[in-house]
Parts: C-alpha cells; structure tokens; sequence
C-alpha cells in the first residue's frame, strides 16, 4: 500500500482576472458551473486530513475569485490542516485578507509578473495589477501573516532576478520561489516566446548563488532552474503519486495537475468515490508509481529513486510518449529530440498567447 500523501493542492476554481500566458492550468479550463461547492470542498478537507494530508495549497486560478474562501479556510483549519493561500493578489482587500486570517490562514503565496507595473501588467495581462499586488503585500504585511513571494520567471523577466530578489526583500517576504517557467498548460502553447536563453540561465544562476549567500537568515531564496537547460530532470511530484494530489475545480482528482495531457489515463471524481481509495487503488495514481513501470535506462539507472525518471507529462508532450524517461535526460535518446526543439524555438518572437476560458 502506498504512503499516505502529505499534500494536497485544491484547485478551487479556473477563473481568473489575470491572463498569464506561462499560466499551468490545462487549456481547457473548467467553467464556474461545474466548481464544488462549499460543502463539499469542505467533506474533501476533512478526507484528506483523514488519509494522512497535512498541508492543504489551496491555489487555483485566483481562489480569491471564490467568494468563500474564508469558510474553506476555515474547514480546512477544523480538518486540522496547515493551509497555504497562492494567490495573485486581485479579488484581496485589507478586509478579506483579515477574515482569512480570523479563518485560521496560516502562510500566503503571492506571485509578481514583473517587478515594474509596464512588465508586471504586460505579462499578466491586467492593467492596474502591480499597484494592486504591492497594496496587498503591504496588508500581507500589517497583518503578520508570513509572506513568500512566487516569481514564475522566463526569457521577458529572467533578467530581472536581483530586483524581484530585493522586492522580496522590502515587501518583508521570508522567502521568494523564484521558478523558471515549467511547460504545460497555458505555458506549453507559448514555450518559444517564454524560453529562456542558456546565458540568462548561467546569469541567473549566479545572481541566486550570491543572493543567497548575502541574504542568508534573513530570506530564503529557492530557485526552480529551467528543465530544458538541465542535464537530468527534476523528481516531479517527488515521485508519481507519491507525496501529493491534486483536486481540480470540478472534483476529478488528479496524480498532478497536467496529467489529463496523458491520453490512456482514466481520472476518478471525489464527488462521487472516496479519496482514500482514489489515492490507493485509484488507475491512474498507480499507473507510474514507483519504478516498477520504468523502461530503461532509468530502470537499471543509479538516479531512478532520485529523479524517478522525471515528469510523465513531459515525456508525453515532447515525445509523444508518456512512459518514456524524461527527454532531458542526457543519457536517454529523448534528449536529441528536446535538443533539436530548442534550437528550433531558439530566439522566437512572436506575441504572446494569453490564457483565456
Ligand atoms: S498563472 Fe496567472 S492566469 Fe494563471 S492562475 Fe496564476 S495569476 Fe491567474
Ligand atoms: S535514465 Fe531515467 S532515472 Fe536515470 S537520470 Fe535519466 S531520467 Fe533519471
């Protein structure tokens, strides 16, 4: 039997006022009709903290887009869960962030765009969005709540690392997660306008590896590298259904959030089966769990409990093959494909394909 997870991301809604085009939720986004509703979200809480969950994410969308976001809070601190709002900041005032802390909140995520209104508001998509992001962070702030600031980061905004690392710093952030942009979902469309070059990746790297030495004890700075520039892949969901789960707007309950992209897949909804059992005999949770699926050369490779053989949904979207190893894998024959692909997208520079219902 598996482990029980340790996380759960409820993905409360897809609506949202922003349009991010490096956006993850799927293309396809679910429609307001078709959300749970507050009862039972709040059955779901108590599940998962009965199936071993300890911190719930509670993301989206913009879950401030959910008008009960404060009674949801407050079910999941009943459930006895640690709860963690990501959010962009639009739909929050002083007085719903001080009901959300009254609610039990216990952490806020807040993500910046860019670290200028021109760019911040470019790239989200929604005018007057920096002016009301840094408004919240100062309510974030006055109430005490602990602040981390997410930076999805890419070819338009990479060069800006040091002064998102010193918004971080004077928005009173205890830690920024500075993440380059990983492809799927609205992201996946717009990957050659969002790639990063190799130099702004060496450039970033160094600027992290200072910060973090100049800022040690005072900010915590973790920084997702870009995949495609990296020579093995990252543990994606620390291992498949193995740590985490995700609930999408309408109940289907998924292994990660861009697995719907793996054609075979069958996904169970919590509205009508149990999350325990989703969790545990659940196909699709099973279907890459452990090694035991693995092809080679991850199946006789040294990294296989250390990568797992990378994202399923990368190998999907590169190689047309979900159960192949990761094609950033250097020692696998996939690599030449994401090689050839890169050079292909090289430079691109075309407009932006904003996410959109
Ligand atoms: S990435 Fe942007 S568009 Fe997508 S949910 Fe977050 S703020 Fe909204
Ligand atoms: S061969 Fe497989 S397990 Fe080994 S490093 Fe590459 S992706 Fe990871």
């Amino acid at each position: 039997m598996a482990d029980p997870p340790l996380a759960l991301l409820a993905e409360l809604t897809h609506r949202c006022p922003l349009a991010c085009p490096y956006c993850s939720n799927p293309t396809e986004l679910v429609a307001k009709g078709a959300e749970l509703d507050t009862a039972t979200w709040a059955r779901l809480f108590r599940e998962a903290a009965d199936l071993g969950v300890l911190q719930l994410h509670l993301s989206g969308g913009e879950p401030a887009a959910r008008h009960d976001l404060a009674d949801l809070v407050r079910a999941a601190r009943e459930a006895g869960l640690y709860t963690n709002l990501i959010t962009s900041g639009i739909g929050l005032t002083g007085a719903r962030l001080a009901a959300l802390e009254a609610a039990g909140l216990d952490h806020v995520q807040l993500s910046v765009q860019g670290v200028t209104a021109e760019v911040s508001d470019r790239i989200g998509g929604y005018r007057g969005g920096f002016e009301r992001k840094m408004q919240v962070a100062a309510e974030i702030a006055r109430l005490g709540l602990p602040l981390t600031l997410n930076a999805v980061m890419h070819r338009d905004n990479l060069d800006d690392l040091p002064a998102t690392i010193d918004l971080a710093e004077r928005l009173g952030a205890r830690r920024i997660e500075v993440a380059c942009v990983q492809f799927q979902g609205w992201a996946l469309v717009n990957r050659a306008r969002l790639q990063p070059t190799p130099a702004q990746v060496e450039r970033a790297k160094a600027v992290v590896r200072a910060a973090q030495e100049r800022l040690r004890g005072r900010l915590v700075i973790d920084f997702v590298p870009p995949d495609y520039h990296s020579d093995y892949p990252k543990p994606c969901m620390n291992g498949w259904g193995s740590t985490g789960l995700n609930i999408a707007p309408d109940g289907t309950v998924l292994p990660c959030h861009a697995a719907q992209t793996i054609p075979g897949l069958s996904f169970e909804n919590a509205t009508v089966t149990p999350l325990a059992r989703i969790w545990h005999e659940g196909a699709a949770f099973n279907a890459f769990r452990g090694t035991g699926w693995m092809p080679e050369p991850c199946r006789s490779c040294a990294r296989r409990e250390i990568d797992f053989g990378g994202c399923r949904c990368q190998a999907m979207a590169i190689l047309g093959d979900a159960r192949a190893p990761d094609p950033v894998c250097r020692k696998t024959q996939g690599r030449a494909a994401l090689d050839a692909l890169l050079a292909a997208e090289a430079g691109h520079e075309g407009a932006f394909v904003y996410r959109r219902a």
